[in-house]
């Protein structure tokens, strides 16, 4: 996948500040935040859609999400979150590789999600 961003983010070819990482998954803020601390939580392989993802690697997904929200919610006080993830570009999918939007809200933000 040599013209994917988010390969190339993985892979270091194009540098980035990770907020979170392992082995499978890394975490970034977005270039284009709809709230303060909006992060992607990304994984390392090359997956289009949550289709094409694994089943048997659910737990380490859910656990990474979990901690990057906590992470970027206390970062900025948020009292609450969302979590965002497309599949394909008729969803708003820009970025075909799997990924997940966490999307940090405090009361009347007035933030719109779409
Ligand atoms: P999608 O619509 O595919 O779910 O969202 C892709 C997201 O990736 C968008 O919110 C966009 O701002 C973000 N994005 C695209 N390219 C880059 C990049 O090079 N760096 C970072 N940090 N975010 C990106
Ligand atoms: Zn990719």
């Amino acid at each position: 996948m040599s013209e994917c961003v988010f390969c190339k983010i993985a892979n270091g070819e194009i540098s980035s500040k990770k907020v979170f990482e392992d082995d499978n998954f890394f975490a970034i803020k977005d270039i284009h935040p709809i709230s303060e601390g909006h992060a992607l939580v990304i994984s390392k392989k090359h997956f289009e859609t949550i289709l094409d993802f694994p089943i048997s690697m659910g737990p380490e997904l859910i656990s990474t999400i979990k901690e990057v929200s906590l992470k970027v919610m206390k970062e900025v006080g948020a009292t609450g979150f969302n979590i965002v993830q497309n599949n394909f570009p008729d969803s708003g999918q820009l970025v075909p590789h799997l990924h997940f939007h966490i999307i940090p809200r405090k009361k009347d933000d007035g933030v719109k999600l779409n």
